[in-house]
């Protein structure tokens, strides 16, 4: 983490393009490092993934977010923007819908008496459980297919039963091409908790939201001098003599450094002055996407905070029941707030549904599971729709990911992508971004600073 500024480090005007969490790290970081920074976002809000929206009365977060108990870096964000000490944490359930019901799988007792796996079954999945957690390098599984190895290690039931859905969950089809690292980074993240002496991990949210978080976020940058322009997409970043080019509908401005947070195609539109190798490296990266609708209900769901399907004609592959963990009183009016998010892959038939078809197809689904519920138990409902949510961790995924500093001088791309063998979540935003600040300002120090140009008198 970097804190005071450097003494003898010499102040320059710093765009941190895209105002997400990582932008706004990057951000805060830096004006504490004594740069002069300008943030600059494409939406006429801040947050990004994290942004907050109206559905209805209620305005919450646009997709479901929690805090976990062991998300120790944006914890710390948020005893500096003095808003940790109203962390509300509870401990959640987990449930399983396999099409013949409801299972909770919140324990290991839950686990031992799932029905759907027989005894050698659970045995063999606590078996690579086991096995996973005592890979000391994820690395090492970047060139083996995730699925093939599961199936392998856990037998083709449980595969089925519990590994497909749970990777439905987080990637749709996508699981296909993703390599063994994924579950590595996943079964690391639970087992460190365990280790930090936690014994069951918790899930927490501050009142208000993450709309809170960024408001508060918000005020202290500018409190610290940065600026913030919000509904201003880049167009172009360029290098020229004086430094690097900015280019939004409203103008030009001129800067020392800029970071771009977007995702890779969408960094590599932006930086025509990128080389091939560079520009290939960011189109090459898959993406995940996803359709998450949200809703208002009048009644409440089965109360797992999460609940796997593993049902496949079911539209969505999950059901967050964020009313579960979240006041619903204090926050949602009363209602319940459940999200049915679909992971997607960038040819997905459902990108083609509009908000009406989604609608139909997702209500249809939520009644497949609960019968009990009628239209009028539907209070609002909307949908989000995001292309590029993170990097899939393809094979040898590491050794084809771009440098955050690029061939241009003064300009550099961060973005999530960066995130290897981890999972997406703004923990490890906040971790990525405080790595990239001293690689950032070593860049920015070994360049030589810009002369102004003199007008010599004939
Ligand atoms: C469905 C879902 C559930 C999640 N659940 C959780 C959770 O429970 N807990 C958790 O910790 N995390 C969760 N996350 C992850 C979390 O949202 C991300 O880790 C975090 O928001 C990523 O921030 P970012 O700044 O890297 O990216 P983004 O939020 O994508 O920010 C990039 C920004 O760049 C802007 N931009 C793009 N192009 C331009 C341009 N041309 N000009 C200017 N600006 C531009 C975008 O508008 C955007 O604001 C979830 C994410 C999703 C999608």
């Amino acid at each position: 983490m970097t804190d005071a500024a450097s003494n003898d480090r010499r102040t320059q005007r710093w765009a941190v393009i895209g105002g997400g969490l990582l932008g706004l790290t990057l951000a805060h970081r830096l004006a504490q490092a004594g740069q002069q920074v300008s943030v600059i976002e494409a939406a006429p809000e801040l947050g990004g993934l994290a942004a907050a929206w109206r559905l209805g009365d209620v305005v919450w977060d646009r997709h479901y977010h929690v805090i976990m108990l062991s998300d120790q870096s944006l914890r710390r964000i948020l005893a500096e923007l003095d808003l940790e000490q109203e962390l509300l944490f509870d401990t959640t359930q987990t449930g399983f819908y396999t099409g013949r019901g409801f299972y909770r799988m919140s324990s290991a007792i839950d686990y031992l008496r799932f029905p759907p796996l027989s005894l050698i079954d659970k045995v063999r999945l606590a078996f690579t459980l086991f096995y996973v957690s005592r890979i000391k390098d994820g690395r090492s599984l970047e060139q083996i297919p995730l699925a093939a190895w599961l199936e392998r290690l856990s037998g083709r039931r449980v595969f089925a039963q519990i590994w497909r859905p749970l990777l439905a969950a987080k990637m749709g089809d996508n699981y296909r091409i993703a390599s063994a690292s994924f579950i590595w980074s996943y079964v690391a993240r639970i087992y460190a908790a365990r280790r930090g002496g936690m014994k069951t991990e918790k899930f927490g949210y501050i009142p208000g939201g993450y709309r809170r978080i960024l408001d508060r976020f918000a005020e202290r940058l500018t409190a610290a001098g940065v600026s913030i322009r919000l509904a201003s997409p880049v167009e172009a970043i360029e290098r020229q003599a004086d430094g690097v080019h900015v280019r939004t509908a409203d103008g030009e401005d001129c800067f020392d450094q800029v970071v771009v947070t977007a995702a890779g195609p969408q960094a590599a539109r932006m930086c025509p002055g990128l080389s091939e190798d560079e520009r290939q490296r960011l189109n090459g990266i898959v993406y995940q996407g996803i359709i998450c609708p949200s809703c208002l209900l009048d009644r409440k769901l089965a109360g797992y905070y999460l609940t796997y399907i593993t049902d496949p004609t079911i539209p969505f592959t999950a059901i967050v029941e964020m009313s579960s963990l979240v006041n619903a009183k204090a926050e949602f009016d009363g209602l319940s707030l459940v999200y049915l998010p679909r992971y997607v892959t960038a040819d997905d038939a459902f990108w083609q549904y509009d908000d009406t078809e989604i609608r139909r197809r997702f209500i249809a689904g939520l009644q497949q599971v609960y019968p009990d519920l009628t239209e009028a138990n539907i209070k609002a409902f909307q949908v989000s729709r995001v292309r590029q949510v993170y990097a899939i961790s393809t094979l040898g995924y590491s050794d084809r990911l771009p440098p955050m500093i690029t061939s241009v001088p003064g300009l550099a791309i961060v973005n999530s992508a960066h995130i290897v063998n981890g999972t997406l979540a703004v923990n490890e935003t906040v971790a990525l971004g405080e790595r990239a600040i001293p690689v950032l300002l070593a860049a920015a120090d070994a360049q030589p600073a810009v002369q102004p140009q003199l007008e010599i008198a004939e």
